[in-house]
């Protein structure tokens, strides 16, 4: 827990907000103390609500001086405790919320960091543009989070995480400094490319007051499908086959296990089995293009390949934009359809796509022995090798015992990641709550020259103390 706030420091800091700018009412903070999981719960003294890039400024400059720790918090959908102060100050972007500029030619979209990721996909639809970062947590998910997790989501795989979706930021430095970076080029090969810092420090570098975003056109045709396959093998297979024969549609490629599927239909209201008999695994296929009905057309011609080849089962193909949201809503109820069920040792992991088949066999090989009876939900972005492989208690088993074993199941788990040339956070980040797992996996010289950027940066540590190395 972090030193109590002194009573000056805080009083300095309702000045430099002014009315409206701060609260201390208990109520005010309590929804932003504890996280979506219930996993996280905190305390602050302090609620710092600037609302503009100034007060940022003004409110971590009072406490660089006073080396009093601040935590950045945006929509507090993160997964892995990073948001959660312990006694920091809490600097929430809520107020940030303007759209500064959408520029049609320039392809960009100018948000300020409280702005959620829904607002600002509504935003570059009027201007018949997309920005392709698709996350179940949109709604409250915000520009300033996303851009701080590097966040990845359902598009990955054609358009790349947040990182190659920002063209350039605004921070307000830890010493309170304001660093403009807001260019919109394309091209700008003049040294270190800072903003490429900010993205991916989940707050212990500054903190992210606004970001210019890349848009792209608008599509024209898209399909949605959902197939049964008998294993991961098989989804690959399909994958490399979807990749090749498209020209570039894929715009998302998502695997889910038996299991999960009925853990929605059990816990999900509206939640209707997708196909006429239960398969091992499904694959949910979403294409898209600029020409109108290509989409549609190349959806079929895949599937009939693969049903054709013998790597799918059974196939259904959303005909209306009702049938894709409720097929997307499968996949996206896979991780709350868990909640129900108890403990679960959850882990977002990647390798590299060829070995998804591999890690999926011998993570459960390894799991079966270690908690006998375990139930197993593998779900994700297979066409990025990103896995949500989460071990739940047995059936009528006790959570709590099933919560004692968390860290040496994980331990497994993380090590067959290792051994398969994969990382143990895909794309969650390391929050408060992996950074010590992730110091086992990391070679010394590459967290040396993180410490040595947070140093240059934060001599005295006060952004998000307990996240990072
Ligand atoms: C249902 C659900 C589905 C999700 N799906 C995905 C998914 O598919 N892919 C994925 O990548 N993530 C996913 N997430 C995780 C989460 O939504 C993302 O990490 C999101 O980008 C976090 O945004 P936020 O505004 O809620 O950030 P917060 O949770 O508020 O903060 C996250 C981190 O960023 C820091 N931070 C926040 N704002 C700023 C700022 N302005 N400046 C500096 N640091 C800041 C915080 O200190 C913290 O360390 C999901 C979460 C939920 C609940």
């Amino acid at each position: 827990m972090t030193a109590p706030v002194p009573a000056d420091v805080l009083s300095r800091l309702k000045a430099v907000l002014g009315q409206g700018g701060w609260s201390t009412d208990p109520e005010r903070l309590a929804p932003k103390l504890i996280e979506w999981r219930d996993r996280w719960s905190g305390t602050s003294p302090f609620l710092a609500l600037p609302g503009t890039t100034q007060d940022v400024a003004a409110v971590v400059g009072v406490c660089f001086e006073a080396g009093v720790p601040i935590t950045p918090q945006g929509g507090n959908t993160g997964l892995v405790g990073g948001q959660i102060p312990q006694g920091e100050v809490l600097l929430s972007t809520e107020r940030l919320k303007r759209i500064r500029d959408l520029d049609a030619i320039d392809d960009v979209l100018v948000a300020e960091a409280g702005v959620t990721l829904a607002e600002a996909h509504a935003a570059a639809g009027q201007a018949r543009r997309r920005f392709p970062l698709g996350l179940a947590s949109e709604g409250s998910a915000t520009v300033g989070g996303f851009v701080s997790t590097n966040a990845g989501g359902t598009q990955v795989l054609r358009y790349g995480m947040a990182r190659n979706l920002v063209l350039g930021l605004e921070a307000v430095l830890p010493n309170g400094e304001v660093w403009n970076g807001l260019k919109r080029l394309r091209k700008d090969n003049t040294g270190y490319d800072l903003k490429q810092l900010f993205i991916g420090a989940e707050g212990t570098l500054g903190v992210v007051t606004a970001a210019a975003l890349k848009l792209y056109p608008e599509m024209a045709s898209r399909a949605v499908a959902l197939a049964g396959v008998a294993s991961p093998k098989a989804a690959l297979e399909l994958l490399a086959r979807a990749k090749a024969e498209t020209g570039g549609a894929v715009e998302a490629f998502e695997l889910m296990g038996r299991l999960g599927v009925e853990f929605a239909l059990r816990n999900v209201a509206g939640t209707r089995d997708p196909l006429a008999e239960p398969h091992p695994w499904y694959v949910l296929a979403e294409f898209a293009s600029g020409e109108a009905g290509s989409a549609e057309a190349a959806m079929e011609r895949f599937l009939a390949g693969g049903l054709e080849a013998g790597l799918i089962e059974d196939a259904v193909v959303a005909q209306t934009e009702a049938q894709a949201k409720a097929l997307w809503a499968i996949r996206e109820n896979q991780s709350p359809a868990q909640k129900p069920e108890g403990a679960t040792w959850k882990h977002d992991v990647s390798v590299p796509v060829s070995q998804v088949a591999e890690f999926l066999a011998r993570a459960t090989a390894a799991m079966q022995a270690f908690a006998p009876g375990a139930r197993i939900a593998a779900f994700g972005h297979v066409g990025d090798g990103n896995i949500h492989y989460d071990v739940l208690r047995p059936d009528g088993g006790s959570d709590a015992e099933h919560a004692a074993r968390r860290d040496a199941g994980s331990r497994i788990v993380h090590d067959i990641v290792h051994e398969l040339g994969g990382s143990i956070s895909a794309e969650h980040g390391l929050g408060a709550m992996k950074t010590a797992e992730a110091l086992r996996y990391k070679s010394p010289v590459e967290v040396e020259a993180m410490r040595a950027i947070r140093r240059a940066l934060d001599p005295k540590r006060i952004m998000n103390p307990r996240v990072l190395f």
